[in-house]
């Protein structure tokens, strides 16, 4: 925390220190094959896909090499396993997903409109995404990680907030590091105790992975160098900035600045891009990397996600991305 952060060395904590962890919603996905406007009709569907932004992330970030383990909740049921072993698969440690027996797996069934944005019928608060507590597994978990990853959507459950300050506590203390993705859905409400807890989980940040509006909303002023210089004034120390189909930019708190072009692809389906990108970028980082490498990989990673029909079916192996690069023009070439 508060340390001056550089483009060659991270500020992040070494990959050796214990997996980096993710806490929230595992969910499946189900999504209508065909755009259109919502569900009020017979639709030919597709599914389940394994999802929820914070699985999403640390399938990624375990695909590409880093110590990745996952909290959650799923049901006792198929939707479950299906997340369960895909994670697992991955490369991630699932011990702390706990399986409830009363209520079942998250779900989000999804159409897209002409115009690219979606409609959803979601069960995450009413199901096990929901259900999440501070465990026995939990706790043997978070005590050998060596980065917190800390979703915004999860602010939105009642249980997380327990577990993400009782872990941000015990990882900074064994000297790990915690990034944020505001991930701010303009559903969500930031106000009140939200607000208060989001300002929180910036002040503790080392680094922030915003996309669009949301760097403003977490500086709480306009402007790129403003809020860059409120963020960095408040201890955060590396910001990337998400750019979509603009490709993405790093900002340390001494003054640097990376751009990295995005790569060109056709967009099959956008989900998950911005949370591969942040799996990508943080593995990256506590293997080493300089900040123009992670972005060059965590560009590719989000890019190549976006090719793939399903949430975080395009997740991929550093030999998978580094033949994606080779392969794919940027949109500077
Ligand atoms: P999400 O909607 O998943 O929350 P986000 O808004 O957090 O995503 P984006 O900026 O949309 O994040 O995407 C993250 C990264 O993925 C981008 O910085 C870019 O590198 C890559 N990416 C996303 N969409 C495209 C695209 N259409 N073409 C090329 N690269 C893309
Ligand atoms: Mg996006």
């Amino acid at each position: 925390m508060n340390q001056i952060a550089r483009t060659d060395k991270s500020i992040l904590a070494p990959d050796a220190l214990g997996p980096t962890v993710s806490i929230g919603e595992i969910l499946v996905e189900i999504m209508a094959k065909t755009p259109g406007q919502g569900f009020l009709e017979r639709l030919d569907m597709i599914g389940p896909f394994a999802s929820g932004a914070p699985a999403i992330f640390i399938a990624q970030c375990a695909r590409i090499g880093g110590a990745a383990g996952m909290i959650g909740a799923v049901g006792d049921d198929d939707f479950g396993r299906l997340n369960t072993a895909r994670l697992q698969r991955d490369g991630a440690d699932v011990s702390a997903i706990s399986v409830d027996a009363e209520y079942p797996t998250g779900t989000a069934f999804v159409r897209y409109r002409m115009d690219g944005s979606r409609d959803f019928v979601y069960n995450i608060a009413h199901s096990a995404a929901a259900r999440i507590g501070w465990t026995k597994a939990v706790e043997a978990l978070v005590a050998r990680a060596g980065h917190l990853h800390v979703m915004g959507t999860v602010l939105a459950m009642p249980g997380a907030w327990e577990i993400i300050e009782r872990a941000a506590a015990l990882i900074v203390e064994r000297g790990g590091s915690i990034s944020l993705d505001p991930n701010l859905r303009k559903e969500l409400a930031v106000d009140g105790e939200t607000a208060a807890r989001f300002d929180r989980l910036i002040a503790i940040s080392d680094l922030l992975l915003p996309s669009g509006d949301e760097l403003e909303r977490a500086a709480g002023v306009e402007g790129e160098d403003e809020a860059m210089n409120t963020l960095f004034e408040g201890g955060v120390g590396e910001v990337v900035l998400k750019r979509g189909a603009g490709g993405a930019s790093f900002f340390a708190s001494d003054g640097a600045r990376v751009d990295a072009p995005a790569f060109m692809v056709e967009e099959l389906d956008p989900t998950g891009a911005g949370d591969c990108f942040g799996g990508a970028y943080v593995a990256c980082r506590r293997l080493g990397m300089s900040a123009a490498d992670a972005l060059r990989y965590a560009n590719a990673a989000g890019a190549r996600n976006v090719t793939f029909r399903g949430p975080m079916e395009g997740a991929a192996t550093r030999a998978e991305l580094d033949e994606f690069i080779r392969n794919t023009p940027t949109r500077s070439d």
